[in-house]
């Protein structure tokens, strides 16, 4: 499965804010975008004021850095949610949300979404008992994630098991650290989803 290789802080620097790709790095005073505040490239202090197209292009790419998600999936994404009743952006941002991946991540098994992904593609979680390592899986209401018996015993699990004490689980997701589990409660409403994204920018965008 294809994904992004490159640097990622400057992708933070691109869009202007922190994208929190790197875990705890993110929070310290190492942080990229804390340091040089402007567009990465030769021309990154050098631009102009962006286009109604530039807008829409650079929420779009946002959206899809905050979650790790490639143009063709990120655009099937879309038609998907064009597809089901109700309001698009909405719709994409639950299914986004709604991504193993991002599950692990909000319940604080991760220090980033990226290690999320590595981690469910590595075979470290079960859901609802039986393994799944597809960082994409679409988790369902009541279903039950849960860190592997054997990864749990791992130094990195036991260090992330105990950071995730400091972390506070969304409203939607119910955590519980002594069994390694959490629950997906509901899908999430939008103000429930903190991602820094305009979603009528990236319908505007894919609707041109
Ligand atoms: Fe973005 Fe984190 Fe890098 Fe800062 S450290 S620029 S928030 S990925």
């Amino acid at each position: 499965m294809a994904r992004y290789t490159d640097p990622v802080c400057r992708l933070c620097r691109r869009e202007g804010v922190k994208l929190f790709l790197k875990g705890e790095r993110c929070y310290s005073d190492k942080c990229a975008i804390d340091r040089r505040a402007y567009p990465p490239g030769q021309h990154g202090q050098g631009r102009k004021r962006a286009s109604e197209y530039g807008l829409q292009l650079r929420e779009k790419q946002k959206a899809r850095r905050v979650y790790g998600v490639l143009e063709k999936q990120f655009r099937a994404y879309y038609a998907e949610a064009a597809r089901r009743k109700g309001i698009t952006g909405d719709a994409l941002l639950r299914m986004l949300e709604m991504r193993l991946d991002n599950v692990v991540f909000r319940l604080g098994f991760a220090a980033s979404r990226a290690e999320a992904r590595q981690l469910v593609k590595h075979g470290h979680f079960d859901v609802d008992g039986k393994r799944v390592d597809i960082p994409s899986y679409q988790i369902k209401v009541n279903q039950v994630v849960t860190v592997s018996e054997k990864s749990a015993s791992s130094p990195r699990f036991k260090e992330l098991l105990e950071a995730a004490e400091s972390r506070t689980a969304p409203a939607w997701l119910e955590r519980d650290i002594p069994t390694r589990q959490g629950k997906v409660l509901r899908v999430p409403a939008r103000e429930e989803i903190d991602a820094p994204v305009t979603e009528q920018l990236i319908i505007e965008y894919y609707s041109r």
